[in-house]
């Protein structure tokens, strides 16, 4: 490759990006042969500043249970990896999954694949959350499943700036600039172009576009089901909330409603049924009566102490949201072949940034899975339409 400027130009340079360059560096690849090009270096508006930051293993898909282990390892091993000051802020206090009768089954077969593979769940009866949640209301509840270990939230920034960091002192090039074409001939992008007119040729492409990376795709002929789904985050006071529910895990509603602690406050969300989603639009708008009407009446139904809850801020972000399955796209494309997708990670790219840069850069590199084999996650079953669906989108 070193006839091309560069070995592989990264597009998007938040937390799938970052991590992308890292894992090439760790693979081998010298850093000053790497370009990562970001068009906001500010990250206003990438979906990674604007995440709740969730690391759970209660997928219904092993891949994603064993991808987000991958980040949970990396947190354990953070300050041997990242130096001694390293710190991403985990609050481990779990994730609670909630199940009425008609989702106990699904709910209790998620638990053996997540058990299975090594993770810390443990399946509790409605009389046994009852007793070790005092907060919860127990209406409608069949079961639960809850992490007793390796799983709650942590700062996704600060994850990013690990990855960042370590890639620019390996030499990474990150170019603040928009990428706005691609020329493709010989089945390969052979130049990545720049609004600013620079080209850059180079040996391989990864999209790394979050929201975007359906457009990105698009710049080399190449159609990817991944588009922006607008998200609102409520953070509400409670006075009245106890410790206990101060020390809550994540937890999930059987209506989809979910919250968690954050700080003094807490933060929470729904996602929408598809024929109401709002227009992926703008990120500013704030829908309140969002979560007047929908959020707040099942919210307090299952922690009565939300009654009197306070909405004392908000924010909205897309959600990168692959329409076949909710499940993220990794790998080559398999005509246009230096062309590697790393997107549609649907709400849960946070957790997964570190598995998916770890996985794309071998493949870039030894041209095969080293790890984690996710090959069920190719863009082959997008090219077919046949949905590998992950059950527990949140
Ligand atoms: C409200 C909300 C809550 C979430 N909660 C969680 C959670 O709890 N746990 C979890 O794991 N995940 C969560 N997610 C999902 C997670 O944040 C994303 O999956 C993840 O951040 C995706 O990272 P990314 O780097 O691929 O995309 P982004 O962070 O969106 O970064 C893509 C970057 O590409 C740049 N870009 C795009 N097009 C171009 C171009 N043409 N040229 C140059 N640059 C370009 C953009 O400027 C952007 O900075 C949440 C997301 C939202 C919105």
């Amino acid at each position: 490759m070193v006839d091309k400027q560069k070995d592989v130009v990264i597009v998007g340079g938040a937390v799938v990006g970052c991590a992308t360059a890292y894992y090439l560096v760790q693979s081998g690849v010298p850093g000053e042969r790497i370009a990562v090009v970001e068009r906001d270096p500010s990250f206003a508006t990438c979906s990674t500043a604007r995440s709740a930051g969730g690391l759970r293993q209660q997928f219904s898909t092993p891949e994603n249970i064993a991808m987000s282990q991958v980040t949970l390892d990396l947190i354990r091993n953070l300050k041997e990896r990242f130096g001694p000051d390293a710190d991403v802020g985990f609050r481990e206090q779990g994730y609670l999954i909630l199940a009425s009768d008609s989702g106990s089954s699904i709910l209790k077969s998620n638990v053996e694949t997540q058990r299975e593979r090594g993770a810390d769940i443990v399946l509790l009866s409605a009389e046994e959350l009852a007793a070790r949640f005092p907060w919860l209301a127990i209406d409608g509840l069949a079961c639960g499943s809850f992490g007793q270990s390796g799983e709650g939230w942590l700062d996704p920034v600060s994850l990013t700036d690990l990855f960042r960091r370590a890639a620019r002192a390996a030499g990474v090039e990150y170019i603040h600039d928009t990428v706005t074409a691609m020329e493709v001939s010989d089945n390969a992008v052979q130049c990545v172009v720049l609004a600013s007119g620079r080209r850059i040729t180079c040996g391989a492409v990864v999209n790394a576009a979050g929201p975007s990376a359906g457009m990105v795709a698009a710049l080399a002929g190449i159609q990817l089901p991944v588009e922006a789904r607008k998200r609102y985050i409520y953070v509400l006071d409670c006075r009245e909330a106890t410790q206990e529910l101060r020390r809550a895990p994540l937890t999930a509603d059987p209506t989809g409603v979910w919250f968690r602690p954050e700080g003094q406050l807490f933060i929470c969300g729904l996602s929408p049924e598809e024929e109401n989603e709002p227009p992926a639009e703008d990120l500013d708008y704030i829908d309140h009566a969002f979560f007047e009407e929908e959020i707040w009446p099942k919210l307090a139904a299952r922690v009565p102490v939300f009654e009197s809850v306070k909405v004392v801020n908000a924010w909205a972000g897309f959600y990168d949201y692959n329409t076949l399955d909710q499940n993220a796209v990794i790998g080559p494309h398999p005509e246009v072949r230096n062309f590697y997708f790393a997107n549609g990670f649907s709400g849960h790219g946070l957790q997964q940034a570190a598995a998916a840069g770890r996985a794309v850069s071998e493949l870039i590199v030894h041209g095969a899975f080293q790890t984690l084999d996710l090959t069920r996650f190719g863009y082959a079953r997008i090219a077919e339409g046949r949905p590998l669906r992950e059950l527990n989108v949140i």
